[in-house]
């Protein structure tokens, strides 16, 4: 068993598939759920994702094997400030933040080091929706996530959090937090960026309800993570900053080399570079 007492602390989409996910393994005796809206977890208690919770969460780390801190990545500061003297001996702790560097800053900033129980981790896994309602059991089979453990980090404390999303049917891969942010804000936080920008660029407009009502499958797809939360987004664009202002920077260039490919007439261009994009896209698919 990987936890005997798990403790979720953030009930939501992620917290509480990760919650179904290892109650469905069979991998911890009781699941402990901690959030600042009561009715929310007790949700999360009647469709079986926990089994009791706090709303404190000094109360809910109390004994728990293993804390996830599955809440906005600008709350973990404050939250870990809230838990750092409640958590038991032998706890692992581990956070699902969508950036790493500033979880380590955050962590750093309360305990002034990582602590060696400390595993930074990221499901490359989610939907659009929120709250403990959207959770499901499957969310993280066959998807990766990406911990990014630091020099310090405890080997032990490293493998449980590797055996917990194992066992959730995640593939888990390491890194260093520079470069999961690195990574993570040209394969997500910038396509989040374009999506919000785009339909609120539609939505300025004065015609913007006929330009919905026409709107079909490709503006669907290419705008469907615009309906992600937006307080999460602002934290995690916030967090990732510097890396997601230099790719902003090459894709504003980006777009700006296929304006003048428009204003030239310069079809050669334009056919060049969708093919290439093409390529690139049915390979990543495939
Ligand atoms: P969510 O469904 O909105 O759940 C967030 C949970 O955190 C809620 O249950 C909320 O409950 C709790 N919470 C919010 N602020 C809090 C605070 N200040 N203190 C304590 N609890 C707080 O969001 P989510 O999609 O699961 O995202 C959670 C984390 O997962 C974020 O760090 C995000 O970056 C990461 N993540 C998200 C995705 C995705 O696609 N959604 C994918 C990978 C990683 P209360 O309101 O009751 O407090």
């Amino acid at each position: 068993m990987i936890a005997k007492r798990l403790c979720i602390i953030g009930v939501g989409l992620i917290g509480g598939s990760l919650a179904r996910a290892v109650r469905a393994a069979g991998e911890c005796e009781h699941i402990i759920g901690c959030g600042r809206n009561e009715a929310s977890l007790q949700t999360a208690q009647k469709l079986g994702v926990i089994d009791s919770y706090s709303t404190d969460a000094a109360t809910a780390v109390a004994d728990a094997d293993v804390v996830v801190l599955a809440v906005p990545v600008g709350a973990i500061g404050s939250v870990l400030t809230q838990i750092r003297d409640a958590l038991a001996e032998h706890a692992v702790v581990t956070d699902v933040g969508s950036s790493k560097g500033s979880v380590v800053d955050a962590v750093k900033a309360v305990y002034s080091d990582i602590p060696v129980f400390f595993v930074p981790g990221h499901p490359i896994a989610g939907t659009e929706q929120s709250g403990v309602e959207a959770s499901f059991a499957e969310l993280f089979q066959q998807r990766r996530v990406i911990l990014t453990p630091v020099a310090q980090t405890d080997v032990g404390a490293l493998e449980q959090v590797t055996q917990l999303w194992q066992c959730a049917g995640a593939q888990v891969s390491t890194m260093s937090p520079e470069h999961h942010d690195a990574v993570l804000a040209a394969t997500s936080h910038l396509p989040h960026m374009l999506a919000f920008a785009l339909v609120e660029l539609l939505n300025q407009r004065d015609d913007s309800d006929e330009i919905f009502d026409y709107a079909a499958g490709g503006f669907r797809d290419f705008t469907r993570i615009a309906s992600s939360d937006p307080v999460m987004w602002r934290d995690i664009c916030l967090a990732n900053a510097d890396a997601l202002l230099e790719l902003v920077d090459d894709y504003t260039q980006g777009l700006s080399r296929l304006a003048d490919m428009l204003r030239n007439g310069d079809a050669d261009g334009l056919l060049k570079t969708f093919e290439q994009s093409k390529q690139a896209r049915d390979r990543f698919i495939g």
